[in-house]
């Protein structure tokens, strides 16, 4: 039995394991690569192993660099089934055909500027290879049983991190032993709104766990909402500029819109103008009420609020274009929350175009920005932020709320792992920057004991379990 790690080796993006056994041949996430250059050069490269030879892949959650390669895997063979849970089945769609337009577009714009290399004017996949991904989804509830393959077991388990995300428990028999795999996915820091905590998970042989914030401790959840109150307040009734909010479509979104409304509700923010300037954000807003099940007892309990309609925010969903280049002209007092998330692509160029310069404008950071991207450069403070092919000064104000993160940190990411009734045979650290997946690492072995890898990109692990558990072989077969 041996497991690949294709992506979200020591980085962040790209989330894609290969695990062959004796009976199946599988995936878990197919993910893309984000950040700069080097990612686009890494997601039209030829997958490492042949799509046709993979029985069915398993995908823990919507996120792009979780599931953004579906497309080419289809396209290039892949035949079988992809697993995963209702809500990112109806979340998929969304997301693919969105990072398909995204593609197009860029690679359009790139031939417009003349550009001339392959890579920078082929798109990854096409609308029509996204659209093609959805015959092959295989939608199941969560905490449910499948046999996707002779000998192979998994059930999805509640990971907290967005709307249908999930932690996989695998079983896989390989002659004769039986060994249990764990792929944490994304895990939600507990306590927040909407979602659920993280289920925990109390056994293991093969764990694979994330570490996105595996050397940082969020702010606490108070701080960071007076963080978050003053920065809006100000913005708007002082310093009469605008409010620009980068945020992922899925997920991020949804909650800001959450403590918009929550603390309008707490008489924290009153007369508020919020633009939502995202189509895919507002269908997946629109998808998220559909699956209030889902969701935590407060969410409901503010759902219900908002439903009444007394002194709720001034909200508005921009669909067209027009009505996007409408938000330009307002110089003062909106609040614009647009994709994507890292200020890669999407409409929140166009509002950084127009207020980085500024200083009464304020841009809030409420997500993860992996190393490349211009969020980063933001959050860095650089000098100037190339928009567009134009390099703006940034003379805005930058609020950086790790607060509202959807991923756990160091504290929770140790409790989680502290569920575990005994030690995992081996546990891979995986989807954090090299220096974080390392120091989460070094926190594992001293505060648990426990046998911890830091796998690199393309490492192939030989995996050997002893029935009785004592011990195992886990050798590096080769790396590319
Ligand atoms: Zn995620």
């Amino acid at each position: 039995m041996k497991i690949t790690f294709h992506g979200a080796a020591k980085e962040v993006t790209g989330s894609c394991y290969e695990v062959e056994t004796e009976h199946a041949h599988f995936l878990v996430d197919c993910g893309m690569f984000q950040g700069g250059k080097a990612a686009a050069i890494r997601n039209q490269a030829p997958f490492k192993f042949n799509p046709r030879a993979i029985d069915f892949v398993i995908l823990t959650h919507a996120h792009i660099d979780h599931c953004g390669l579906l497309p080419k895997l289809c396209r290039d063979g892949f035949k079988g089934p992809i697993y995963m849970t209702l809500a990112t089945a109806d979340l998929l769609d969304i997301m693919l055909r969105d990072s398909a337009h995204i593609q197009e577009y860029e690679a359009e714009r790139a031939l417009k500027r003349g550009r001339k290399k392959e890579i920078e004017i082929t798109p990854a996949y096409r609308m029509a290879d996204a659209i093609a991904v959805s015959r092959q989804v295989s939608a199941i509830e969560y905490n449910e049983m499948s046999e996707p393959a002779l000998s192979i077991q998994f059930r999805l388990r509640d990971a907290g991190h967005i709307l249908g995300s999930a932690i996989i428990e695998l079983w896989a028999e390989d002659q004769g032993k039986k060994t249990k795999f764990v792929f944490s996915g994304d895990l939600g820091q507990p306590d927040r709104v909407i979602l659920r905590d993280p289920t925990e998970i109390e056994d293991a042989d093969i764990l694979i766990v994330e570490s996105t914030y595996g050397n940082r401790i969020h702010k606490n959840m108070e701080d960071t909402i007076e963080e978050f109150v003053s920065a809006v307040n100000e913005t708007l009734l002082e310093k009469k500029g605008n409010v620009i909010i980068p945020a992922f479509a899925l997920g991020r979104t949804q909650e800001i819109i959450y403590y918009f409304y929550e603390l309008t509700r707490q008489g924290r923010f009153r007369d508020l103008n919020i633009f939502v300037d995202s189509p895919m954000a507002t269908a997946v807003t629109k998808l998220t009420w559909r699956h209030l099940k889902l969701f935590d007892e407060e969410a409901k309990a503010l759902a219900h609020w908002s439903a009444d309609g007394d002194g709720v925010p001034n909200i508005k969903f921009t669909e067209s274009v027009e009505e996007s280049r409408a938000l330009n002209k307002f110089a003062s007092g909106a609040v614009i929350i647009a994709a994507s998330g890292m200020c890669t692509a999407g409409r929140i160029k166009h509002h950084l175009k127009h207020n980085l310069d500024r200083r009464q404008s304020t841009i809030l950071i409420t997500g993860f920005q992996a190393a490349g991207t211009p969020g980063r450069k933001i959050v860095d403070r650089a000098r100037t932020i190339r928009i567009h092919g134009k390099d703006i000064p940034l003379r805005a104000d930058v609020y950086t709320l790790g607060g509202f993160s959807a991923h756990a940190d160091q504290n929770a990411l140790l409790s989680w792992l502290r569920a575990f009734k005994k030690a995992p045979q081996r546990t891979f650290v995986t989807h954090g920057e090299a220096e974080t997946a390392n120091y989460f690492a070094k926190q594992i072995r001293q505060q648990l004991k426990w046998h911890v890898d830091v796998p690199e990109a393309g490492e192939v692990k030989e995996i050997d379990i002893n029935s009785d558990g004592a011990s195992m072989e886990a050798t590096s077969l080769q790396k590319s």
